[in-house]
């Protein structure tokens, strides 16, 4: 039987369950990973219950984690662990379609398509002819050169390009935004697909920003680069962290509303 739990009425369970070893799975396809591990925090990120462990580079898991970016613990032992597995393989999926369904970005990559970008509404639009040009926005469009020889696939790598070139860009001139304002700066930012939050900081003063963010306002990135900030001084989500957040972003809970 399947039932939802409060993650952190059985954080004892959990915690004790990791001692002697719980399982992470990971799935890519029809590939089915699970590895045993023995170390973890749990902990809150976001206001969701998070689970943080280490993998390391040269494990089979960590190929599939950095490419699907969603994961999923497993605890229990022998048969129990076993079911409890073949039900987390379909959580996996339905979260990864989560995400991609609340980003706004383009799924079907069609002329006609509704996609949001930097907080607007935008269609994506097909122009043909024989000059070929890179995507641009204008008039809410995101205009997409098309020629006899553009196939689905170019034209996906081309929206695909444009749209990691905004992420950067954007994510870059905030991130810079934002040290000013909280004073504070990372060893290391790096942009990339994240499936699971908007930002991650680590305790080697090394922060990632999901790229996907491009979908929201630069209110919105300059947030979100100002949450990782701050978490350089403050690695928890108590008063004092939302009290430092505040003073570099006043209106800080109106866009985390925006941002659900
Ligand atoms: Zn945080």
């Amino acid at each position: 039987m399947k039932e939802k739990i409060d993650v952190l009425e059985h954080a004892t369970e959990i915690l004790q369950a990791l001692q002697s070893g719980v399982l992470l799975v990971t799935k890519d396809g029809a590939k089915v990973n699970a590895m045993t591990i023995s170390w973890g925090a749990l902990g809150i990120d976001w206001r969701h219950p998070v689970f943080k462990t280490f993998v390391r580079e040269s494990r089979f898991t960590r190929g599939l984690l950095d490419k699907t970016g969603v994961f999923n613990i497993a605890v229990g032992t022998g048969e129990q662990a076993k079911q409890v597995l073949e039900k987390n393989i379909a959580w996996i999926k339905n979260t990864q379609a989560k995400m991609l369904d609340r980003t706004g970005l383009p799924k079907t990559y069609s002329d006609g398509e509704k996609i949001m970008l930097l907080g607007e509404p935008l269609t994506i639009r097909y122009i043909s002819g024989n000059e070929f040009f890179k995507p641009f926005i204008e008039d809410r469009e995101l205009r997409v050169s098309v020629s006899s020889f553009t196939t689905p696939e170019s034209v996906r790598k081309q929206i695909d390009a444009f749209i990691a070139d905004l992420a950067f860009t954007e994510i870059q001139s905030c991130m810079k935004k934002a040290v000013e304002l909280t004073g504070l700066s990372p060893d290391k930012v790096t942009v990339k697909p994240m499936t699971s939050s908007w930002g991650r900081c680590i305790s080697n003063r090394h922060i990632s920003i999901n790229s996907k963010v491009v979908v929201f306002d630069r209110d919105c990135i300059t947030y979100v680069c100002i949450h990782e900030l701050c978490h350089l001084k403050e690695m928890n989500h108590s008063p004092q962290f939302w009290a430092l957040v505040e003073k570099s972003c006043p209106d800080y809970k109106a866009i985390k509303q925006r941002m659900k």
